[in-house]
């Protein structure tokens, strides 16, 4: 890993956060409790099979040419480099969220929404994977394990979302809750140290710090979570549920 001897320990730290599980949390967004109040996942605690973690993205609150959340993102878990927002992207550069413009050919509608990894209840890429470096924890969030990951790129075949990245040249500013590689495979990970800590992913948390709060992010089986409420609510659509993965990232105003 670039990252080096010198940060071995704190990346192994990280590792084993990724490994283990996350429990119910907190998180509040201006004005807004996003999901059920409880205690921070213990320390070696494994993941709760009884919450399924995900996000609600309203499309018609998402602005063309809005980059709050994919900045947060890169910033965050540091796949662009020390933040550098204005950095000139490269087809080949790791992405782990993207804004996607869909037009329909015929009216000329268009919606610009993000598209990350949308965290398949049945995820073709871990069932793709050979080494079992593409994970899915008890609580839902799809991980991959850079110290087993062999770059194979079998995921990035399987995953009709488009979600995974290859890391094509040796990383920099690399986050220690967020380990990267060259010659391996990455992806949203739903900010899974944030989860795990209680908080929301920093893509949720800067599209509410940006007053436009087109995201939500909790708990899909707790009835009482607001974005289970939302759902109950409103109409809203999982993007290729044709493919019958059951996403947990869902879409309104699509
Ligand atoms: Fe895997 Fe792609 Fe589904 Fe994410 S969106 S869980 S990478 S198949
Ligand atoms: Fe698994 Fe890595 Fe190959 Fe993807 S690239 S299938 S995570 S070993």
């Amino acid at each position: 890993m670039a990252c080096g001897g010198s940060c071995s320990t704190s990346v192994d730290e990280a590792r084993r956060k990724l490994l283990i599980g996350a429990a119910a949390g907190i998180a509040i967004a201006p004005g807004l409790t996003l999901f059920t109040p409880a205690q921070a996942r213990p320390k070696g605690a494994a993941a709760s099979p009884g919450v399924r973690w995900g996000m609600l993205i309203d499309a018609d609150k998402c602005d063309d040419g809005c980059t709050a959340c994919v900045d947060a993102c890169a910033d965050e878990n540091g796949w662009r480099g020390e933040g550098a927002a204005d950095k000139q992207m490269r087809p080949t550069d790791p992405q782990w969220i993207r804004s996607v413009k869909i037009t329909d050919p015929k009216s000329g509608w268009t919606k610009t929404l993000p598209m990350m990894c949308q965290h398949c209840e049945d995820p073709p890429c871990v069932d793709v994977c050979p080494t079992g470096a593409s994970m899915k924890r008890a609580d839902g969030i799809v991980l991959v394990d850079k110290h087993t990951c062999i770059g194979c790129r079998y995921c990035m075949m399987a995953c009709p979302y488009k979600a995974r990245s290859f890391v094509h040249e040796s990383v920099s500013g690399q986050r220690t809750h967020a380990p990267r590689g060259k010659g391996t495979v990455e992806s949203c990970t739903m900010c899974v140290h944030r989860v795990d800590a209680d908080r929301e992913p920093a893509c949720v948390e800067a599209c509410g710090g940006s007053q436009r709060g087109a995201m939500v992010f909790g708990d899909l089986n707790d009835p009482d979570s607001e974005i289970s409420q939302l759902i109950a609510r409103h109409a809203s659509k999982q993007i290729r549920a044709d493919l019958g993965l059951n996403p947990a990232v869902r879409y309104r105003g699509i």
